[in-house]
């Protein structure tokens, strides 16, 4: 078993925009090692599309290596046209699939939250979205996505059957569910968990096994259960009712994507994929922006940093135990918003826009 060292972050920037909105990062970072004394060790490789032009695969053992001896790691994005039309397994995403399976990641947490500042860039009303703040927690690892058999064969009368299978464990729901609990404590201390038990087995074991896990370990936060389409309407009806919602694969791939556009702006959301603590209390960890590589504004320098740092903040959080770090920059960025500064995705009247790089000294001047 290869160890976790405490403060190493391992950064893969990857392609299109990806190395630009890891710069800022970086800077970020050193500024955190020189102002505040930290120590962070700085590592960074090649990942996605920019590892298969250098060595023929989306990413070296060498990297995969480094990454599971980091306490974190910070993914910029990955893929493009350049490598559309390459082998399924030498697709810049491998990448992505390898570091989320190999490193165990099985909780993916996506905030939504809307800034009062860009309420406006959201499609609901202003009232149902400002200050929304809920953090979606989606089972990575198992469900429908991976489970088996799975294929398409032939039948007869010429037809095809296309085959994929449903299944969960009670300890892989339970460990979510865990997760989901945790964090709730640290927040508005309410959790909604979506299956549909209505129509499928492996919903109701899901919603049994969370009840069961809620009575025993965790009666003081507040759980209610939620079939996962009433939460898709719920989300769009009144979406400031949820703090954590907890859910499987599937529906969690589907419905965190409908809360993160109640926001409004791609440039501005961040993700974590946690794994299980060891006895140490130390875990395997990527984040990421919600947002891809951006082909069409790569190179430009336009790209919104905003995503990366925050999903640099929620490392600061969830992996390094800097709480206070991670409030301190979360609150830079509000400040720099409410002083109108914003990149070319999110500008409206009245605003000023600056570029990628004006944007992260921007927010490194607020944490002065
Ligand atoms: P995308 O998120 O890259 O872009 C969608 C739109 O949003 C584009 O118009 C883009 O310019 C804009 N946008 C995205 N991020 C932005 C930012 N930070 N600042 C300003 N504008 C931003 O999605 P796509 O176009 O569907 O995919 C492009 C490539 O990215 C594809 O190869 C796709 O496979 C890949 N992708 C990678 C990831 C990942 O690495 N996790 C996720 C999604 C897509």
């Amino acid at each position: 078993m290869i160890k976790i060292k405490k403060r190493k972050i391992l950064l893969l920037p990857g392609d299109g925009i990806g190395p630009e909105v890891m710069a800022e990062v970086e800077k970020i970072i050193k500024w955190f090692n020189s102002k505040k004394s930290l120590d962070f060790e700085i590592d960074k490789d090649l990942v996605g599309g920019a590892a298969y032009d250098k060595h023929g695969s989306p990413i070296t053992d060498e990297a995969f290596y480094k990454a599971q001896e980091s306490a974190a790691v910070i993914l910029g994005a990955v893929g493009g046209p350049k490598w559309d039309n390459l082998d399924f397994s030498k697709k810049p995403e491998r990448a992505l699939l390898k570091l989320r399976k190999e490193l165990k990641l099985f909780a993916n947490l996506r905030p939504a939250i809307c800034f009062k500042q860009l309420v406006d860039a959201s499609s609901l009303k202003p009232e149902l979205v400002s200050d929304l703040d809920l953090l979606f927690v989606r089972e990575l690892t198992g469900g429908i996505y991976f489970g088996e058999p799975r294929g398409i064969k032939p039948i007869d009368n010429g037809e095809r059957k296309g085959i994929n299978t449903h299944v969960y464990t009670s300890s892989e729901i339970q460990r979510v569910a865990r997760v989901a609990f945790d964090l709730a404590r640290k927040r508005n201390n309410k959790v909604t968990s979506c299956e549909k038990s209505n129509v499928m087995e492996a919903g109701q074991l899901w919603k049994e096994e969370v009840q069961s896990i809620h009575e025993k370990e965790y009666s003081d936060v507040e759980l209610n259960h939620m079939l996962a389409d009433n939460c898709a309407m719920q989300l769009v009806r009144n979406p400031k009712q949820f703090d954590v919602i907890v859910t499987d694969n599937l529906f969690g791939d589907m419905l965190s994507d409908e809360a993160a556009m109640l926001t409004g702006s791609l440039g501005l959301l961040p993700s974590a994929s946690l794994g299980a603590k060891d006895k140490n209390g130390n875990m395997r960890s990527l984040y990421e922006p919600v947002h891809g590589s951006a082909p069409d504004i790569a190179g430009q320098g336009i790209a919104n940093p905003i995503a990366t740092i925050l999903s640099f903040a929620m490392a600061l959080r969830y992996s390094l135990d800097l709480d206070k770090e991670a409030d301190s920059l979360e609150k830079a960025v509000q400040d720099v918003l409410d002083e109108g500064l914003r990149t070319k995705d999110i500008i409206s009247k009245g605003m000023k826009e600056v570029s990628t790089s004006v944007m992260g000294d921007a927010i490194i001047s607020k944490l002065q």
